[in-house]
């Protein structure tokens, strides 16, 4: 009988090459998931190496770029990494880190250390995929995918796009309870590494990277394991119980803050999921949250996953598309250049703060980060050039950006995707609108602004 811990990471797991090879040691590729805990990838790479009875390393490789990422987001990666490095030490597990295009790095890594299997982190983005294919493409070794990021397996929740929250919602919801279950520990290995392999990247993981330093590293939080955990247990004891009441009011900090940590998988959902379960907070907040973080979260994986056109109009709804085409020639009445939105240099002093919260901390609260993406399709000359921008300032800026979410969240606000079709006005056509009078009533305005530009000048 296979033991637990190999089933439940075996339920996550996915077989995507069965190499012919009868020796060699056991490796699991970490891009995703940069996490001892709850992470099903390195449980069945140790699964399988116990049964193999073989050593076990984990391999990562640090891409020279990545999107629009900046020195900010690679130094919230690269100050997890050395966490991460000591405590497989204590397992008896070497972390092997390299430098360079993984799709060329990580298939030399498998050549020279003769390894007989692979897992790999799960990931449908666009660039992580070209990684998948030229990894797979190189047949040096039996290869495992491994979905934990989501608490349900991307390809096991649904097998199509789902339009909307409301179909994807009892879908997501009859899956849960089998997969909302506490995940088994790594244990030390008993089979030493036999290798001299000691990576190719400095001990310095930034070190030899030529990076934009454009975009700082942000004020705050904190990276790393042990910072996400200490995060969520604040959140719990001091904001999850208000999250229902003051969860879109960026001026009442009532929200988890901890979607850097879960975008670098520093953290899992499963584990925020399963503290808030057993959290003393009102059920109203606890369904709330629950709602953002495997609703809505999930649901915006699986519209990464199966729109190919994911970042661009041919991935909006048919509604959406039209309703933008029949208004692209609608008179602006401001039209920003991307130049103008970077400075955070509009005439609307709520969308400036909002610009210059994120240019300064790498985060903008939810709620104002769909007034921000809506308004940038209002005043740009074209619902491409809106694209463009919200994606580039995002990615650029945000800690948790370049994320399934990020995707989803820029779609949603500009082209209509997991939305219906509102009353029509100009520009929008029927893609919802917002504005400053709808944010007013939400929360005080004026005290959210003066705290952006506090936070700009301190
Ligand atoms: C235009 C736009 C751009 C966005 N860009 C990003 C991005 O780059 N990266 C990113 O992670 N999220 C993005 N989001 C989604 C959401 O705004 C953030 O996840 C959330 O504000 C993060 O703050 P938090 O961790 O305090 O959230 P909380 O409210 O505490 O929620 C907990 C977690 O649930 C998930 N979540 C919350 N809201 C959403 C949502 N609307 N859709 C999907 N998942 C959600 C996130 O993982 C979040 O960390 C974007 C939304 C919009 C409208």
């Amino acid at each position: 009988m296979r033991p637990k811990p190999f089933d439940q990471a075996a339920a996550r797991a996915r077989l995507l090459y069965d190499a012919e090879t009868d020796s060699g040691p056991v490796a699991y590729w970490m891009h995703r998931d940069h996490r001892l805990r709850d992470n099903w990838g390195l449980l069945l790479a140790q699964q399988l190496a116990l049964s193999l009875q073989a050593p076990l390393a984990v391999v990562h490789c640090l891409s020279p770029s990545f999107g629009q990422a900046c020195l900010r987001q690679y130094a919230f990666l690269a100050r997890g990494l050395p966490e991460i490095e000591a405590g497989l030490r204590r397992l008896n597990i070497p972390l092997i880190r390299l430098q360079g295009v993984p799709g060329v790095e990580v298939p030399k890594f498998l050549a020279r250390a003769k390894v007989r299997v692979l897992a790999m982190d799960f990931d449908p983005g666009r660039i992580k995929q070209t990684w998948r294919r030229e990894v797979l493409d190189s047949g040096l070794a039996k290869l495992w995918e491994v979905d934990s990021r989501n608490v349900v397996p991307a390809w096991m929740a649904t097998d199509r796009k789902e339009y909307m929250a409301r179909t994807f919602r009892p879908r997501i919801r009859r899956l849960l309870p089998e997969f909302l279950e506490e995940p088994a520990a790594l244990q030390r290995h008993p089979y030493d590494w036999p290798l001299p392999e000691q990576g190719s990247a400095p001990a310095d993981a930034l070190a030899g990277l030529s990076l934009d330093a454009g975009v700082g590293e942000a004020p705050g939080p904190e990276p790393g394991e042990k910072a996400a955990l200490r995060l969520l247990n604040e959140f719990l004891e001091q904001r999850l119980p208000r999250y229902a009441d003051h969860a879109n009011d960026p001026t009442c900090n009532a929200v988890s803050g901890l979607s850097a940590h879960l975008h670098f998988g520093q953290i899992s959902s499963l584990r925020i999921a399963l503290e808030v379960g057993r959290a003393n907070a009102p059920t109203e907040a606890k369904d709330a949250f629950l709602e953002q973080l495997l609703v809505r979260r999930e649901l915006a994986e699986n519209y990464v996953l199966h729109e190919p056109d994911h970042d661009n109009l041919s991935g909006a709804p048919d509604w959406a598309r039209r309703t933008l085409e029949d208004h692209r020639r609608d008179p602006r009445e401001y039209v920003y250049s991307p130049e103008q939105f970077e400075a955070g240099a509009t005439h609307d002093g709520l969308w400036n703060a909002a610009q210059a919260e994120m240019v300064n901390t790498g985060r903008m609260h939810g709620y104002m980060r769909m007034y921000w993406a809506k308004k940038i399709l209002e005043w740009s000359a074209s619902p491409e050039e809106a694209l463009d921008v919200a994606f580039r300032l995002n990615d650029r800026y945000q800690l948790d950006g370049r994320d399934s979410n990020g995707v989803a969240g820029v779609m949603w606000s500009i082209a209509g995707v997991h939305d219906q079709g509102f009353k029509e006005r100009p520009v929008y056509g029927k893609i919802r609108y917002m504005n400053a009078k709808g944010a007013a009533r939400k929360f005080n305005v004026k005290a959210y602004i003066r705290a952006q530009l506090q936070d700009g000048r301190s």
